[in-house]
């Protein structure tokens, strides 16, 4: 995938101009805005149909440029932006005053990140200034991990968008809350707990305290259209079927253990063999499902290590209860 340096000048200007500008991550796909301009910013949670005070996460060229948007940098944050930059990690600290409140849902602090992606750290650096972006997708749904899902999402909501190919990382940023003594995961995964308790020499809570606005912690959010339902890996075949015979038109995704063997439902798909591949491949599958028309998704949870903690907390929110889609 080539983008030409024309339009990378092109998406700079849209941003400068107030515009909207879908970009590639290695994680999936955002919706960029200027994180100093609040008409731009607004703008984004029209288009999202997020409720405003839901915190963008903002997106810079390098580690060097971060005391430019925080009102301090702890040793701790320094440490792992110093080994994880550019990456899956975002960082939330005390905001500095450069970051329009718009962008941070009226909280004082600010997420921040430098994504490992050429062309959004080209648009960055054209751009000069910091990108507050969250996911290019409407509030509550299935992230986008290639241009064409953003385009079919948001249309004309957005102004350009940048087509950089299929996100490799495919979850999105894990969060770590670095403002205290004591670092938490605020929602997990590129970067996976194991990672970053090795690199910090002691181990993290994933904080589920419901202290700050998270969007992944609502109790629907990565959802497709059709209904989710978590079953243990032995009994997916089962309940498949179940359902099937009930009249639905049923999703499966079959765990590798089941491999192979015959199952009667609407879409069979199997879980990628790798776990990096199974997070690279788990929102096109979604997708794929409602695509295909599926009434109900059967799945089980992958272990809670490694990538399954980000893969297991999407599914387990893909299956939460919906207001009112
Ligand atoms: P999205 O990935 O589309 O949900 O958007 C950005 C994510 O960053 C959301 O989960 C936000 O809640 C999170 N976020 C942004 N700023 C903060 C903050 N100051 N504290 C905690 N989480 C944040
Ligand atoms: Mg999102």
């Amino acid at each position: 995938m080539t983008t030409r340096t024309a339009d990378i000048e092109k998406a700079a200007a849209v941003l400068r101009d107030g515009g909207l500008v879908a970009l590639p991550t290695e994680t999936v796909y955002g919706l960029g805005a200027d994180a100093e301009n609040p008409a731009a910013l607004a703008r984004v949670f029209r288009a999202k149909g997020r409720p405003p005070s839901h915190p963008l996460i903002v997106h810079i060229a390098g580690a060097e440029r971060l005391g430019d948007w925080v009102r301090e940098v702890p040793a701790t944050a320094r440490l792992l932006a110093a080994r994880f930059w550019p990456g899956p990690l975002t960082l939330v600290l005390r905001r500095g005053g450069r970051v329009s409140p718009a962008a941070t849902g009226g909280l004082e602090t600010v997420a921040v990140r430098v994504p490992d992606h050429p062309v959004a750290l080209a648009l960055l650096s054209a751009f000069g200034g910091g990108v507050a972006a969250p996911s290019a997708n409407r509030f509550g749904a299935v992230s986008p991990t290639t241009a064409d899902h953003v385009r079919a999402e948001l249309g004309d909501a957005v102004d350009f968008v940048l087509d950089g190919g299929p996100c490799l990382v495919g979850v999105e940023s894990t969060i770590v809350d670095a403002t205290g003594d004591v670092p938490s995961i605020l929602r997990p995964g590129g970067v996976t707990r194991e990672d970053l308790e090795a690199v910090l020499g002691r181990s993290l809570e994933v904080d589920s305290t419901g202290r700050t606005p998270v969007p992944g912690r609502h109790p629907s959010h990565y959802a497709p259209r059709a209904r989710v339902i978590l079953v243990g890996p032995e009994n997916v075949v089962a309940e498949a079927e179940l359902a099937q015979e009930s009249g639905q038109r049923v999703g499966v995704l079959v765990p590798s253990s089941r491999a192979g063997a015959p199952v009667k439902a609407h879409t069979v798909m199997a879980v990628p063999e790798s776990p990096a591949a199974y997070a690279r491949g788990l929102y096109g599958i979604l997708r794929e499902f409602d695509r295909r028309g599926c009434d109900v998704v059967v799945v089980s949870l992958p272990a809670d290590e490694g990538l399954g903690l980000a893969i297991a907390n999407r599914l387990r929110r893909a299956a939460g209860p919906r207001p009112s889609r």
